[in-house]
């Protein structure tokens, strides 16, 4: 297990377990469980759909695997949650916050095409 104590820890920002075509319509940002994370390194696997991390094997001194799937996740579904880096703080330091969004609470279930 990682202890609580790390500051930063990557995390799969998503809990859709629908496929590619289904997330695309109705979210802009969900995982599309394209694979491309269990491809780069095996702290990835797929559980219905979705990437689990082994947080066993997770080493939060060996980022460099992880930064390779941060790098390849097309729908940037694969990041740090935490303390942000000084390299983070410098790069957002002029941006404005957005304002609130708000969920229109679409779901896979009312786009889907039933058969049968
Ligand atoms: S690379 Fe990104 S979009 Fe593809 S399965 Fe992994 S988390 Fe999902």
């Amino acid at each position: 297990m990682v202890p609580f104590k790390v500051e930063r820890m990557v995390v799969v920002a998503c809990s859709n377990h629908d496929f590619g075509k289904q997330v695309r319509a109705v979210c802009k940002v969900g995982c599309i469980g394209c694979r491309a994370c269990t491809k780069v390194t095996d702290l990835f696997t797929m559980l219905d759909n979705l990437p689990q991390i082994d947080y066993g094997k997770y080493d939060p001194q060996s980022m460099e695997p992880l930064e390779a799937v941060i790098a390849k996740c097309p729908m940037k579904r694969v990041l740090f949650i935490g303390r942000p880096s000084p390299k983070d703080v410098v790069a957002v330091a002029g941006e404005k916050v957005p304002g609130v969004v708000r969920d229109t609470f679409d779901s896979t279930v009312d786009k889907a095409d039933w058969h049968g």
